[in-house]
């Protein structure tokens, strides 16, 4: 079997154009979704991230209120531009760039962006999201969910394995699956360092999700023929032929396993555009809470 590639970077531009769309009508009715970002420190990758987003806000017409602050900031002074854009009515949902330098708390942080709280992280949204309530989700779990529904590939009694069990892609993605609900419904197991014997979980996948952060972990040996993989791993290994020195590679060992799987996603073009994507659907969501009468 050779399988067929998901492209996260077709899946999220359908999205986009019918984001686009859902904005035009929002902006009828005098609401311009507005996202507010911000980016504590000079992280290289941290402001790629924060520059793609604020671009892909500016092409479907969502409003960016972008913050680069020094990585010196004080909590007190990032927690008190949280508060403002809480009181901002234009700003729809805060996004916190993490990591945070690490002389700030994380979580003390997080805790600020509750009502806007874009990516699913405050812990009243993930209770609903474990709850099975209608929440704001996290971008990453919810894209991988999302590509999974839009190629038709069957959720309810699959058994789904997730290698990885991180608050921000193995936990809630495990989560979102079980839920008894039309994105839902599978038998999902979760994996993480201490599962004793990895292989044997992974080769009982009909739909494996590997988010280790381990670059090509996940060998053919370890899937079911015909199995839907999805790689949430973005690794950069050492590539000397590459300008940059080194080459993104996902947690799935992209050509064997592709032999084997039915469905697979790549590394760039997979997940990557989908959590952005997610990102900006979650904003429009948000915005919409400022239509008339919702
Ligand atoms: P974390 O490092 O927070 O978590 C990794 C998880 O994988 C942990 O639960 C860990 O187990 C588990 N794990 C690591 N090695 C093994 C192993 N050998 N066998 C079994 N389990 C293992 O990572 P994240 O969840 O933040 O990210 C995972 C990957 O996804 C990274 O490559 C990251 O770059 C990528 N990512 C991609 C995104 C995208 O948009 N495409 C967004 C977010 C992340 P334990 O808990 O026991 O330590």
């Amino acid at each position: 079997m050779s399988a067929e590639i998901i492209s996260g970077t077709e899946i999220a531009a359908q999205i986009r154009t019918e984001l686009k769309e859902e904005i035009i009508g929002l902006k009828e009715h005098g609401v311009t979704p507005g996202l507010g970002v911000i980016l504590v420190g000079e992280d290289p990758a941290s402001r790629s991230y924060v520059t793609a987003k604020e671009k892909a806000c500016a092409e479907i017409g969502i409003y960016s209120d972008d913050n680069r602050l020094p990585a010196d900031t004080s909590q007190e002074d990032l927690i008190a531009l949280i508060e403002k854009m809480n009181e901002d009515a234009r700003i729809d949902g805060i996004l916190v760039q993490l990591p945070l330098p690490s002389h700030i708390n994380e979580q003390e942080v997080l805790m600020y962006v509750s009502d806007k709280d874009v990516d699913g992280f405050h812990p009243t949204n993930m209770g609903k999201m474990l709850l099975g309530q209608e929440t704001v989700l996290p971008c990453t779990p919810n894209g991988v969910v999302e590509m999974l529904v839009r190629k038709n590939v069957k959720i309810e009694g699959a058994h789904v394995v997730v290698v990885g069990r991180s608050n921000i892609v193995g936990k809630p993605v495990a989560n979102m699956l079980l839920q008894k609900n039309k994105r839902g419904n599978a038998t999902v197991t979760l994996c993480h360092t201490r599962t004793k014997d990895l292989k044997a979980m992974t080769l009982q996948a009909d739909i494996l999700i590997a988010a280790a952060g381990m670059p090509e972990m996940i060998t053919a040996d370890m899937i079911k023929e015909g199995a839907v993989v999805i790689d949430v791993g973005v690794n950069r290994v050492d590539d000397a032929s590459k300008k940059r020195g080194y080459r993104l590679v996902g947690d799935v060992a992209f050509d064997e396993v592709a032999a084997k799987a039915s469905m697979i996603t790549p590394v760039p073009g997979g997940v990557g555009p989908m959590t952005i994507t997610m990102l900006l659907m979650s904003t429009v969501k948000l915005a919409s809470r400022r239509l008339p009468g919702s």
